[in-house]
């Protein structure tokens, strides 16, 4: 489990995050959503040590992260973060064995054992049929599927993901968040992750934490958290919530004026 008490961090002036407290417990999807610029990049990177925060603390069960050094961390959580790596002239396989790294002493040393895991991580991806591809070579979506490879090749018990979706079409979109919710349901790993999208975030989160201006402004179930209360005055638009199936789904209307009509 990560768990951050009284989390307060600032790049210089004033409070990107004021006082956060969560937990990502094993079993389960934790969904981090907000605006932009809420601090949801920033509380990730708080919580996998990149940043050390200005008050409270963050455990890793039970180990205070300042207390670990950057292979420890890497061996108890792995990150798939929204800076993709431009023009790496590595081999996709390559690439999913650099997440197999935290487990050696030194560089480049990988065996059978690393090998089988990243391809399952491929396979796991839909990317298998491209191991021997370039990475640069790839689309954004092939990109971001081969850099959540890397994080599961990792084998850690906890993973962080920074808006993984983006630059994914729809079936990609959900092929990936099924394959989170998957890794949270049969391998008991403790996730959080950042989406905008609050209708994804509804169907694969177990539970969401609403940032805004680095507050907690709500967290708890997607039923309890996805108000219209809630979310208009954070996000500025009208918000209604409809009850589905198991779930509710969202419909935005933006409350700034519209644009005047196009003439013809
Ligand atoms: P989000 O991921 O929710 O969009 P961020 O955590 O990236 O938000 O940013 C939160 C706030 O911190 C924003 O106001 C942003 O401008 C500021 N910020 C982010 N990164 C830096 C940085 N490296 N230096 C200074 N300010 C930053
Ligand atoms: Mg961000």
């Amino acid at each position: 489990m990560i768990s951050a008490t009284g989390v307060s961090f600032s790049y210089g002036s004033g409070d990107v995050l004021d006082h956060v407290d969560l937990q990502v417990r094993h079993g389960e999807v934790l969904g981090l959503v907000g605006p932009n610029g809420s601090g949801k990049s920033t509380l990730l990177r708080v919580l996998y040590g990149s940043l050390a925060p200005h008050a409270g603390r963050v455990l890793v069960d039970h180990a205070d992260l300042k207390d670990l050094n950057a292979r420890e961390v890497a061996q108890a959580v792995s990150v798939v973060v929204q800076e993709t790596p431009g023009d790496f002239p590595l081999l996709v396989s390559d690439m999913v064995l650099l997440g197999r790294t935290p487990h050696h002493s030194g560089l480049g040393r990988h065996n059978a054992r690393d090998e089988q895991a990243a391809a399952r991580a491929l396979e796991r991806v839909g990317m298998l049929g491209r191991a021997d591809h370039g990475f640069d070579r790839l689309s954004g979506g092939e990109r971001q599927r081969v850099l959540i490879a890397r994080a599961l090749a990792h084998e850690a018990p906890h993973m962080l993901l920074d808006e993984p979706t983006n630059h994914l079409d729809i079936r990609y979109q959900h092929q990936v968040l099924d394959l989170v919710r998957g890794l949270a349901r049969t391998d008991r790993h403790a996730i959080a992750i950042v989406l905008h999208d609050l209708n994804l975030a509804a169907t694969y989160c177990d539970r969401l934490l609403l940032l805004h201006q680095g507050r907690i402004v709500a967290y708890g179930s997607p039923s309890d958290v996805l108000t219209p209360e809630n979310l208009e005055p954070v996000y500025q638009v009208q918000v209604r919530r409809l009850e589905v199936d198991d779930g509710v789904h969202l419909v935005f209307t933006p409350s700034f004026s519209p644009l005047p009509p196009l003439s013809a």
